[in-house]
């Protein structure tokens, strides 16, 4: 599943292909022709991610915006003698650069915007600080999250505009790893306990920039993640049976938790308070 880092992989991927290249060929099933033929003869001046989004950015200002979801897909084609092979079916997207394409999949999301188009987009203008970046803003992703305050946390950290980056496996590992109930509200937790599950994510979403499956665990050939995916079987601290819910608005995402390992907030204070 796309997450921060896989984005920022792609991102990384791309960028010697196309930055600095002259575009030879673009063709976009969703865009207006004229508008896909006018990329023609720009040239790329940077590929990059912000949060979950990939941006192809243009020497005219202009972007082009593509998201993944769960789904879709973009990666390098070359041509394997002097000529082309062509593709099976028709591909979302596809933008040539000598010797290169990247070819796109499945894409929910693709867009071509102007610089100014690009500032009113509430899905990029209004990102919060994107936790793979370097010296990400906690103040802010604290701020923006308790703006959240009545949701719960499971939910909370898959909001782009709270903080950007986390998907739906990050944000289950990162519950465990911090022993916090997803289901806690984000009013029940402490501003430590907010940068603490913050810096975990952060930290795993950077360790797995990298080539190679994703791991948030240490597996010396085990099980690479803690609870996503494991319901029913054994905590890999506890032995506790993991469970599965659903969080978040209908039809809600898929959440997983240990019942033991992971305390629900209130209780805990209650006895913290305790004389
Ligand atoms: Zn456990």
């Amino acid at each position: 599943m796309p997450e921060g880092d896989s984005l920022h992989r792609l991102a990384a991927k791309l960028a010697p292909v196309l930055e600095g290249r002259e575009v030879i060929a673009f063709s976009a099933r969703r865009l207006p022709d004229v508008a896909a033929r006018s990329l023609v003869g720009r040239r790329v001046v940077s590929v990059a991610a912000k949060g979950k989004n990939l941006l192809v950015r243009f020497d005219d200002a202009r972007v082009l915006h593509i998201h993944l979801r769960m789904e879709g897909r973009v990666f390098v084609e070359r041509p394997r003698s002097t000529f082309w092979l062509p593709s099976r079916s028709e591909p979302d997207m596809r933008l040539a650069v000598a010797g290169a394409a990247i070819v796109g999949r499945r894409l929910p999301v693709l867009r071509l915007l102007t610089a100014s188009e690009e500032r009113r987009s509430p899905d990029l203008a209004g990102l919060g600080p994107d936790l793979v970046a370097e010296g990400w803003d906690e103040a802010e992703a604290v701020a923006r999250l308790r703006a959240l305050a009545d949701r719960e946390i499971a939910e909370a950290l898959l909001v782009q505009r709270a903080v950007a980056g986390i998907g739906n496996v990050y944000k289950s590992e990162v519950c465990f790893l911090e022993g916090v109930d997803p289901r806690a509200l984000v009013s029940e937790l402490a501003d430590d306990e907010l940068v603490a599950i913050l810096r975990r994510a952060s930290a795993l979403l950077r360790k797995n920039l990298g080539d190679g499956p994703r791991v948030t665990r240490p597996s010396l050939g085990g099980a690479r993640l803690w609870v996503y995916g494991r319901g029913g079987r054994a905590c890999l601290r506890c032995r506790t049976p993991i469970v599965r819910f659903l969080s978040g608005p209908s039809p809600g995402r898929s959440t997983y938790a240990c019942p033991t390992c992971q305390q629900a907030p209130r209780p805990r204070r209650e006895e913290e308070a305790r004389p």
